[in-house]
């Protein structure tokens, strides 16, 4: 400001007389007068005053609306530090510098006129005439105040631009010849829009702008003069002296309006910016507020609560059992990263919750923890031997194993794989394995696992996510080298959710099962210290892949004598130890033991037979516990029946009888091998086939297939080339408890088809397996073992097999084998020669009389 000058001078020429003289004609107007500004400058002195002298003030004229202004040519300079003065504006100025003060007091006893120009430098104190912008602005002064310190404050008003033509010192302060440069007036419909568009922005500019007065809008809306608002406007903006100066050098209202307009685009711009800015920092301190009194508010609560402590001890916890879970490196850096997250959260809140069990999750796996193995061959075989009845070769083949892991001493030797039905023993070798070990044993079924998830986990993203089944096994296992037998690999079903095999398949695998990836965990556990041991009832519904990576051991179930043998030296101990029995409480003699395994549980393994003789613990230890037991409670037939009811099967075994149209089958199926009676009856009717029985499709293809033989084959079995056209063939497979399927039921069809349609009867302890050609060739078949296993049950003495199966004799045991006899067959005329009873009486009532080829026309159509 140009009052800021530190020094106070004292203007010599400032008598009391003046100013008040001064101070009386301080009123608008005051320049109209032509009194003492037309009068020659007198009052200039000084050397080079005296030359200047010599020339006339002139009197210069202008006009501003209806008004016309007087103003001599040389005028009283007040320089102005930071401000630009624009015709139409009143401002304040407070004046200290000597020359300034000496210029106004001049001003003040001629006409109150003065030329104002701004500096072109605001630092420089004592601005010479170089330093002064040549355009300023002509005011007349309104009112003046003497401070104390005796600075000036003047009131000004802008009266018209003017250009300094010449500067003058003049004793003690300066003077200048100036040239008025009104700016024309302006009109029409360009400066209209351009007036329009500059006052809108300059509206918006002042609402955005809380540092201009909201008057300022309505007083400069009520401006319809283009120069007066163009000044205005200019005069008003909070913009660097440098642009006001500019604005002021505008030759004109209409570029000064267009000036303007750009401006306060930008300037409009800018602040919107800011206000943008602003707006987002306070909203972020709000937030910022808003949390810290939150958490303050709730640490207060949990204090009142008693939270606090239970919390932080949690904390503390859970950092404990981080430390000791031995974890990892990056599972470690996990954990705690984890838990610095818990820290700042909510104790009670959802999410609190999943990390906490997440951390607890982590800190229970065990990383580390491994088990020393007992690789003690001989030790293995006690082992097994103690734990499990007779499986001679499966034992030899789990020692082989081991043998072979203990000498590689890698666990990359293939999976092992009970197959075999229910009850025979799988889940106990797998532990018996672990026993001798000395590994931890866990157990997965996989039965009905048809999602992805059950294996890998879900995704932490709810309260209820887990780890997957093998992750949860393992931590309950607590070490990370257990047995781990997967159950049932074959009943794993695949969907929509996702291919569950193809994670197992991962789990299996030695390659990658080192950085096993579950969902939930999300880092990787190492799985290759695990020995995983499948077991499955069947093996064509194992997965391919996994198959392939298998080492199958076949189970195939007990005899009879096997049977009584396990329970009495294994499962009556068992159970009666269950049954907190003592060994002189209860005896089951071996008759009812062997009643108990025909009459009761018909089945390949073990595992009915066990619950049965659980229930007859049960019985005795309620007498027991009744006080009625004195002495050794003896189990017998009678208690069986009494105890357990009538018994469920009557003996199956093959009729004693030949009969027509009848023949033993073996089956295969999951549950173990079964005697398979077909029957066939034929009717008068028209050539149809009838199959009826729980059958699947390939039996059925195998009944048509026995009749096209039949037909192919007529004349040679003594039958009518066109029997089949006056007659209905029914073949029935009794409903046995499982389905059956697959295509060894040929020749069992065809044999009673051919007794059937012959009048032949086939022999009763004769059973046979083995598909069929229409051709009549025999193809061999599978399940040879479960199938003589039940051949044997059923009392059978000859079975038929195929040429092809006759190499895997050799793989069925020795006992299984022993009472049975062998017939190798290759086409279907052998298997006829050696089923069909030729001996026995001919004619049944099951039979209808056929024509023979010998009788033609027996039938006439
Ligand atoms: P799987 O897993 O094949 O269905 P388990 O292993 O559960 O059958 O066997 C059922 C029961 O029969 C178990 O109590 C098991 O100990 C017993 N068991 C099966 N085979 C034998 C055997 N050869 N000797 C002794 N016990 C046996």
């Amino acid at each position: 400001m140009p009052g800021k000058s530190p020094k106070q001078p004292k203007p010599r020429k400032a008598t009391p007389a003046r100013r008040r003289d001064g101070a009386a004609s301080a009123k608008p107007g005051a320049a109209r007068r032509s009194g003492p500004a037309a009068r020659p400058a007198a009052a200039a002195r000084g050397p080079r005053s005296a030359t200047q002298a010599s020339r006339r003030t002139q009197v210069l004229e202008f006009r501003r609306g209806e008004e016309t202004f007087r103003v001599p040519d040389r005028l009283p300079v007040l320089p102005l530090r930071d401000v630009v003065v624009f015709p139409y504006m009143s401002i304040s100025l407070l004046v200290g510098r000597p020359p300034s003060v000496n210029a106004i007091e001049k001003a003040m006893a001629r006409d109150r006129l003065l030329f104002v120009t701004a500096q072109k430098r605001s630092e420089v104190a004592d601005p010479q005439h170089d330093e002064l912008h040549r355009a300023g602005t002509v005011v007349r002064v309104l009112q003046l105040f003497r401070l104390p310190d005796g600075t000036l404050r003047v009131l000004v008003e802008g009266l018209t631009r003017a250009e300094a033509k010449r500067f003058q010192w003049s004793h003690d302060y300066f003077m200048v010849q100036v040239a008025l440069t009104p700016d024309p007036e302006g009109a029409g419909p360009e400066h209209e829009a351009l007036t329009r568009h500059a006052l809108q922005l300059f509206h918006d500019y002042v609402h955005l702008n809380r540092r201009i007065p909201d008057e300022v809008v309505a007083s400069t809306s009520t401006i319809s003069d283009p120069v007066q608002l163009s000044h205005t406007i200019a005069a008003h903006l909070l913009v660097k002296v440098s642009a006001k100066q500019r604005l002021l050098e505008s030759p004109d209202a209409a570029s000064r309006l267009r000036q303007l307009a750009e401006t306060l685009s930008g300037e409009l711009e800018i602040v919107r910016l800011e206000r943008k800015i602003e707006g987002q920092v306070r909203s972020q301190v709000h937030k910022n507020q808003k949390e810290f009194y939150l958490n303050e508010q709730l640490k207060a609560i949990r204090k009142e609560l008693g939270h606090q402590n239970e919390f932080a001890s949690e904390l503390e916890d859970l950092q404990e059992s981080i430390r000791k879970a031995k974890m990892p490196r990056e599972v470690r850096a996990k954990a705690m990263k984890e838990l610095e997250r818990l820290t700042r959260m909510s104790f009670m809140s959802p999410e609190a919750t999943v990390v906490r069990s997440y951390i607890d999750w982590l800190s229970a796996l065990p990383w580390r923890t491994v088990t020393r193995d007992n690789l003690v061959i001989q030790n293995v075989q006690q082992v097994l031997d103690e734990d499990h009845f007779g499986l001679k070769k499966v034992k030899e083949r789990l020692v082989e194993y081991l043998s072979v892991l203990k000498l590689t001493g890698r666990n990359k030797a293939p999976i092992l794989c009970f197959v075999g039905p229910p009850g025979v023993g799988k889940t106990s070798l797998g532990k018996s394995i672990a026993r001798a070990l000395g590994r931890r044993f866990v157990r997965v079924a996989l039965g009905g696992v048809r999602d992805e998830a059950e294996i890998r986990g879900h995704r932490r993203t709810y309260i209820g996510s887990m780890p997957g089944r093998i992750i949860q096994s393992l931590r309950r296992a607590g070490s990370r080298n257990p047995v781990f037998l997967l159950d049932e690999v074959d009943k794993l079903g695949a969907d929509w959710r996702g291919d569950p095999s193809s994670a197992l398949l991962e789990v299996l695998d030695p390659e990658q099962n080192h950085t096993f990836n579950d969902h939930y965990l999300e880092v990787d556990f190492d799985l290759s210290q695990v020995m995983f041991i499948c077991t499955a009832n069947s093996l064509g519904s194992i997965p391919p892949a996994l198959a392939d990576r298998m080492e199958v051991i076949r189970l195939p179930g007990y005899l009879e004598t096997e049977k009584v043998e396990i329970a009495k030296r294994f499962l009556v101990p068992k159970q009666r130890a269950a049954a907190g029995l003592e060994a002189s409480d209860v005896e089951i003699t071996e008759e009812a033991l062997r009643d108990l395994v025909h009459g009761w549980t018909r089945e390949a393994g073990v595992r009915n037979l066990e619950r049965e003789i659980a229930g007859l613990c049960r019985k005795v230890a309620r007498q027991k516990a009744e006080g009625k037991l004195e002495k050794t409670a003896i189990v017998g037939t009678p208690e069986l029946v009494a105890w357990l009811g009538v018994r469920r099967f009557t003996d199956s075994a093959v009729e004693r009888r030949s009969r027509i149209g009848v023949a033993n089958g073996l089956a295969w199926t999951e549950t173990g091998g079964d005697l398979l009676t077909i029957e066939v009856s034929v009717l008068p009717g028209k050539g149809e086939l009838l199959l009826t029985g729980k059958l699947g499709d390939v039996m059925r293809e195998s009944g048509q297939a026995a009749l096209s033989y039949a037909r192919a084959r007529a004349t040679h079995l003594g039958l009518d080339r066109w029997f089949h056209r006056d007659i209905d063939v029914h073949v029935h497979v009794p409903e046995g408890a499982m389905p059956k399927d697959g295509p060894s039921a040929g020749i069992t069809m065809a044999t009673a088809l051919v007794s059937a349609l012959t009048g032949v009867p086939t022999r009763a302890d004769v059973a046979m397996t083995g598909e069929i050609t229409l051709r009549g060739t025999v193809l061999p078949i599978g399940g040879l073992t479960e199938k003589l296993v039940a051949a044997r049950r059923a009392g059978v003495r000859t079975v038929l097999l195929p040429r092809g199966n006759e190499k895997d004799l050799g793989e069925v045991p020795e006992e299984v084998r022993a009472d049975l006899d062998f017939l190798i067959v290759e086409t279907m005329d052998q298997v006829l020669e050696h089923a069909l009873d030729r001996e026995a009486p001919q004619s049944s009532a099951g039979a209808p009389q056929l024509p023979s080829e010998e009788a033609p026309g027996h039938y006439a159509h």
